[in-house]
Parts: C-alpha cells; sequence; structure tokens
C-alpha cells in the first residue's frame, strides 16, 4: 500500500472518556461533527466543546490556600510566568501536596483559545507554530472558529504504552474503512498545558527517550506503516520522584529547568495549618474554594500581569555576570545552566514587578535552577543544594543583595 499523507488521515476524536486521574484535563470531545467551515480535506477533526466550569464540577484545592512548600510554590509560578524555563524536577516525600498544587495551578491559569476543531489545540494565529490542520486554514478564519479550553494537566503513569503516550494508528479502522487514522496521545493532550510524571526516576527508557526528543523539538513525530505524523507537543514537564529509588539519567535531568526538594513540614503550627484546611476543604469545598476566591484571582492577576512585563525586562550587566560566575565556580556542564538561570530570573524579576534583572532575583532562582547540574565531587560530599548555596554565598555575599 502507498504511504498516506497526513493530509489523508482521519484524526480520532479523544476518547469518550478522560484517562483516571486527569481531572483538569481538555474536556472530551462531543460526537458532532464540525462545522463544514472547520473540516479541511479529508481530515476531520471533532471539536472540544468550550468548557466553563470545572470538569465533573469538581472543586479543586485552591493554589493560594496550600500551606508552606514555598519553593515548589514559588518554581511553579515562575513556569506560568515563563513556560520555556522548562519544567519542575520535584524531589521528595509522598503525600506532600506534589499533585494537588499542580492542578491548583493550571486551575489558576487564564483558559486559552484555542483553534476550533483543531485536535492538538493550536494557538490561533500561530501558523508556524501549529498542526497541518490549522496551517491549512487561511488565516483570520482560524481566529474567527477559535474557543476558550482549560490549560491541560495530564498524567503520564509509569506503566503507559508508547502508543498511548504519542498516539497510535488504529489498523482496526483501517480495514474496516480502508482508511488510517490516528489517535492522539498524551503528548497531544499536554500540548500547552503541563505534562506531570510522577516517579520520573522510574520511567522506562524508551519512554525517556520520546520525552528528550520531543522535550527538544516541540514536536511529536509518530512513524508508523509507512506514515509519518507530526503535530507540536509543547509543555512544561513537571516530575516528581524520589531519587533514592532511582537515578534520573543526566540528558533528562538537564532538561528540567528547575528542581526542589519538598519535605513533610515539621514545625507543628505548620502541620497544624495543613490539616485544618485540608479538613475544611474535604468538609465544604465549594464552601472553601469561595473563601480562597480573592486570593487566587490576585494571584491570577499578578501571572498576567508578570507575562506582560517578562519580554521588557533587561538583564543587567551585574546579573549576567554573577550568573556567569556561579555556573563557573560550580563546574555546570555546557550554557544550559546560566541560559536557565538568567531565564528563571528574569520571570522572578517579572514576578515581582521589578523594572529589571538584577544580581539580587540571580541569586533568588540559583538554588533552583543549578542544583541538578552539579556534577559529583568526590571531594564534596555536601549536597547540592548547599552546594550551590556556599557558591551564592560566596559570589554574592550573605546580605548583599535581596531581591
Ligand atoms: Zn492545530
Amino acid at each position: 500500500m502507498a504511504p498516506l499523507k497526513t493530509s489523508q488521515l482521519n484524526i480520532l476524536p479523544r476518547p469518550a472518556h478522560p484517562e483516571p486521574g486527569m481531572d483538569h484535563g481538555r474536556p472530551e470531545p462531543g460526537g458532532e461533527r464540525l462545522p463544514r467551515a472547520v473540516a479541511h480535506g479529508r481530515l476531520r477533526a471533532r471539536a472540544p466543546e468550550p468548557q466553563t466550569e470545572a470538569p465533573r464540577g469538581r472543586a479543586l484545592y485552591p493554589f493560594s490556600a496550600i500551606v508552606a512548600q514555598e519553593a515548589m510554590k514559588t518554581a511553579l509560578l515562575l513556569t506560568t510566568v515563563d513556560p520555556t524555563i522548562g519544567g519542575v524536577l520535584i524531589f521528595g516525600d509522598r503525600g506532600t501536596g506534589k499533585s494537588t498544587a499542580i492542578r491548583a495551578l493550571a486551575a489558576l491559569l487564564p483558559p486559552m483559545r484555542a483553534v476550533a476543531g483543531c485536535p492538538y489545540a493550536c494557538e490561533p494565529g500561530r501558523p508556524a507554530d501549529s498542526c497541518e490542520h490549522c496551517r491549512g486554514l487561511k488565516s483570520g478564519k482560524s481566529i474567527e472558529a477559535s474557543i476558550e479550553l482549560p490549560v491541560p494537566v495530564v498524567d503520564l503513569p509509569l506503566g503507559a504504552t508508547e502508543d498511548r503516550v504519542v498516539g497510535a494508528l488504529d489498523l482496526e479502522k483501517a480495514l474496516a474503512r480502508g482508511e488510517k487514522a490516528f489517535q492522539p496521545g498524551l503528548l497531544a493532550k499536554a500540548h500547552r498545558g503541563y505534562l506531570y510524571i510522577d516517579e520520573v526516576n522510574l520511567l522506562e527508557d524508551h519512554l525517556v527517550d520520546v520525552l528528550l526528543d520531543v522535550a527538544a523539538s516541540g514536536e511529536n513525530v509518530v512513524e508508523r506503516e509507512g506514515l509519518s505524523i507530526r503535530h507540536p507537543a509543547r509543555f512544561v514537564l513537571i516530575g516528581s520522584g524520589n531519587p533514592e529509588e532511582g537515578e534520573l539519567r543526566p540528558q533528562l535531568l538537564d532538561r528540567f529547568g528547575l528542581s526542589l526538594d519538598v519535605v513533610t513540614p515539621t514545625d507543628l503550627e505548620t502541620r497544624i495549618e495543613v490539616i485544618r484546611r485540608r479538613d475544611a476543604f474535604d468538609r465544604d469545598p465549594q464552601g472553601f474554594c469561595q473563601q480562597w476566591k480573592a486570593k487566587d484571582v490576585a494571584l491570577r492577576r499578578r501571572i498576567a500581569a508578570a507575562r506582560r512585563r517578562l519580554p521588557m525586562l533587561a538583564v543587567s550587566e551585574e546579573a549576567l555576570r554573577r550568573a556567569t560566575e556561579l555556573c563557573l565556580a560550580l563546574g555546570t556542564d555546557g550554557l544550559r545552566g546560566e541560559l536557565t538561570l538568567i531565564r528563571a530570573a528574569r520571570a522572578m524579576a517579572a514576578w515581582q514587578g521589578a523594572s529589571a534583572v538584577e544580581a539580587g532575583h540571580v541569586k533568588a532562582v540559583g538554588v533552583m535552577a543549578l542544583q541538578h547540574r552539579l556534577r559529583r565531587n568526590p571531594l564534596d560530599e555536601a549536597r547540592a543544594a548547599v552546594r550551590v548555596e556556599r557558591a551564592i554565598e560566596d559570589i554574592f555575599g550573605p546580605e548583599k543583595v535581596a531581591p
């Protein structure tokens, strides 16, 4: 059989039932056909319905009600200001609210506009970043027919098959109807949102390879049966895991922009507050959310303001110099350390409403941007975070700058 072009493919609707645990994903499309105007050639996709409330009406724990865990909250917020920072790796205990925090964060973000009928939720008016379906639309039409979708958070479970992750060709359909069909996978669902992998250090090697490719190119390429299907897949990767249960491959480690350790709070007052709020939420989710709504709205506005400010922020000479000195002192490989450090510092400056990126912003994000990029030093058994803190103190001085 001669290979078909992607434009001859049928794109299957997403499954009628959401993935388990995916409680804030994109809404699943209904069964109706697309308006004729949106259908393009023989590539037919089903339009996701606009969504105005949380899926299945379930309340999500508000982000602003999360007690302590300041490093985790800051890192996650910085990725909303600048998603190109490149993801967050969270090490630490189970039951520290990582999954809650990510879902709460996505719910906090303003809904995204997407091309109606696009199976990948492409951004309207950006043909260069779009899938084949959207590139085929005339400009203007795509903006006209756009819909609002919540920012997706997609779980990638450890046991997931490669087909489920990258998408699958439905051969049954091919045999029955004489046409080939592509079923988008989890990478497609996570486009423009968050891909969350719990215990990322236990992820199978072949899936790690897929993630590395997609993270580097921003595109998912599926090659099967003489067909090549590609679609944009840009997401913020959030991984969590316990390093004692398995090491992360250095290439994957390097892909994460920021990393941090979370621990169960040990002081009495903090623990009491965690339990008090969780209990209040469980007893009356709607009432609890109402109580925190104003704080969540304020956070959302602050994120929006920081995003607007971000492209205007210049990096001061001193900030650049200190960032480079820090990476040199720590012996981080390549230039990704410096670049991430500067990006994170810029996001921090935007978040804080500063007018330029100063050395203090570099200092504030130093540990989270660099601690996972250090080589083992046989002469220094200290934890990576401690080594970064010491280098920061050497370079910035203990009280020299504060953001
Ligand atoms: Zn598209």
